[in-house]
C-alpha cells in the first residue's frame, strides 16, 4: 500500500487493538487495505453501484402516522433498514468488508454470527461475489434460529457449530478469531458490528454512514428542518453509530441509544452495560476496550435479550466515548417493552419490524408523548421481523 496514512486507533479512552501477537500483521494489513481503498474511487463507486442495484438503497424515511397520533406528541419518522436486502442493515457492513476482501486477494471469508442475521448477510454477499463462506455460530444459536442457518446453507455457505462456553455469540467470536489466527494468509475475517479491535469498529461505522446520510437528506427534504431526536436500538452498536455518525456535529440533535433491558436491571438479565453498573464497566473483551458487562473478577457476564441481535456483553467504543461526551445518551427498553412496540408499530403501520428494532420504537413512543407537535423524532427501523415470529408468538402464548 503506498500510502503511509494511520487511522486512530481509539475513540477517547476505549477501542485499541487487544489481541495475540499473532494478528498484529493481519489486522495491520486490513488497516493499509482499508486507507487505501477508503479513496479509491473505482472501490467506492462499485460499493455505491451494488448499495443501489443490489441492496436497493436509499431505502424510504417512511411518516408513521398512526403511530404518531397514538402517541400525541412528536412526529415519527422510520428509516427503513428493513427494506433492505435481506432485511437488515447488516447487509451495508456485509457488502463494503466482502469488496475489501476481495481487492486484498482473500478468497476465504469467515465470519460469526449469533441470531443469524450476520450470517446471513455474509453468506449473501459472499454469493454476489462468489467468495467461500465459513460462519460460526453457538450450538444453542443454531437450534433457536434454525430458519437462518438454513438460509445460509442455501446461500452456499458451511455452518459451523460451536460447543465451547455458553454456546452463542460471544464463543462464535471466539472461535472465529481462533481461525483467522490459523488462516490468516489466505483469510478474511468479516466481523459483524461496530466492534473489535481496530479497525473494525471505524470501518464498520463507514460502511454503515450511509443510514444517516441518507436521513438527513431525506427529512430535510420532507420537514425542511433536522430532526430534534434519533434513536436506535444498540447490541454492538453498527446501525446507531451508522444514523448517529452524520448528526453528532448537529449538536441540537439528541442521539439516543436503546440497549436490551430483558427482564429488568434487578434481575440481572439483560444486555445493558451502560444501565447497569453493577456489572456495566469499562474491560476488554474480543478486542476491544470498551463497556462490558462482567463480574467482579472480569469474567464475561451472561446476558439475556428477547432479540438476539442485541444479546452481546460489550458495546462498540464508539458509543462509550460518545456517551462520555455526553453527545449520545443511552436508555434500555424491556424484553415486554420491545413485545409490545412489536405489536403496535405492525397493527398501526402495517410493518412488522425486528425485535431488536422494537426496542427502539419502545423508547420512541415514550419519548414522543412528552415532546410538542411540532417536533421530529427519526427512528432507526434496523430490521424486519419475519425471523421474530416464532419468539414473538410464543412469548404471546400463541403458539399454535
Ligand atoms: C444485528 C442486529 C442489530 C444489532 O446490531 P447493531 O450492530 O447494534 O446494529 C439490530 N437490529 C437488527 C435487525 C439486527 O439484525
Amino acid at each position: 500500500m503506498a500510502k503511509e496514512k494511520k487511522l486512530s486507533p481509539k475513540f477517547g479512552a476505549y477501542g485499541g487493538q487487544f489481541v495475540p501477537e499473532t494478528l498484529v500483521p493481519a489486522l495491520t494489513e486490513l488497516e493499509a487495505a482499508y486507507i487505501h481503498y477508503r479513496d479509491d474511487a473505482e472501490f467506492q463507486e462499485e460499493f455505491a453501484q451494488l448499495m443501489s442495484t443490489y441492496v436497493g438503497r436509499p431505502t424510504p424515511l417512511t411518516y408513521a402516522a398512526r403511530l404518531t397520533e397514538e402517541c400525541g406528541g412528536a412526529k415519527i419518522y422510520l428509516k427503513r433498514e428493513d427494506l433492505a436486502h435481506s432485511g437488515a442493515h447488516k447487509i451495508n457492513n456485509a457488502l463494503g468488508q466482502a469488496l475489501l476482501a476481495k481487492r486484498m486477494g482473500k478468497k476465504r471469508i469467515i465470519a460469526e454470527t449469533g441470531a443469524g442475521q450476520h450470517g446471513v448477510a455474509s453468506a449473501t454477499v459472499c454469493a454476489l461475489l462468489g467468495l467461500d463462506c465459513v460462519v460460526y455460530m453457538g450450538t444453542v444459536d443454531m437450534a433457536r434460529q434454525a430458519p437462518n442457518v438454513q438460509r445460509m446453507k442455501l446461500l452456499g455457505a458451511e455452518v459451523r457449530g460451536v460447543e465451547s462456553g455458553s454456546k452463542t455469540l460471544k464463543d462464535a467470536v471466539n472461535e472465529a478469531i481462533r481461525d483467522w489466527v490459523t488462516n490468516v494468509s489466505d483469510t478474511y475475517y468479516l466481523l459483524g458490528s461496530a466492534l473489535g479491535p481496530h479497525p473494525y469498529p471505524t470501518m464498520v461505522r463507514d460502511f454503515q454512514k450511509v443510514i444517516g446520510r441518507e436521513a438527513k437528506e431525506q427529512i430535510l427534504a420532507a420537514e425542511g428542518q433536522l430532526p430534534d431526536t434519533i434513536i436506535a436500538c444498540v447490541g454492538g452498536g453498527s446501525n446507531a453509530i451508522g444514523i448517529f455518525h452524520e448528526f453528532v456535529d448537529d449538536e441540537h440533535v439528541a442521539l439516543i441509544g436503546v440497549e436490551a433491558g430483558g427482564t429488568g436491571m434487578e434481575s440481572g438479565q439483560h444486555a445493558a452495560r451502560f444501565a447497569d453498573s453493577k456489572v456495566g464497566r469499562p474491560g476488554v473483551l474480543h478486542g476491544c476496550y470498551t463497556f462490558v458487562l462482567q463480574d467482579d473478577d472480569g469474567q464475561i457476564a451472561l446476558t439475556h435479550s428477547i432479540s438476539a441481535g442485541l444479546d452481546y456483553a460489550a458495546i462498540g467504543p464508539e458509543h462509550t466515548h460518545l456517551r462520555e461526551l455526553e453527545r449520545a445518551h443511552y436508555t434500555y427498553a424491556k424484553d415486554d417493552e420491545a413485545l409490545d412496540a412489536f405489536q403496535l408499530l405492525s397493527r398501526l403501520e402495517g410493518i412488522l419490524p425486528a425485535l431488536e428494532s422494537s426496542h427502539a420504537i419502545a423508547e420512541a413512543t415514550k419519548k414522543a408523548a412528552k415532546m410538542p407537535k411540532d417536533s421530529i423524532i427519526v427512528v432507526n427501523l434496523s430490521g424486519r421481523g419475519d425471523k421474530d415470529l416464532d419468539t414473538v408468538l410464543k412469548a404471546l402464548g400463541r403458539e399454535n
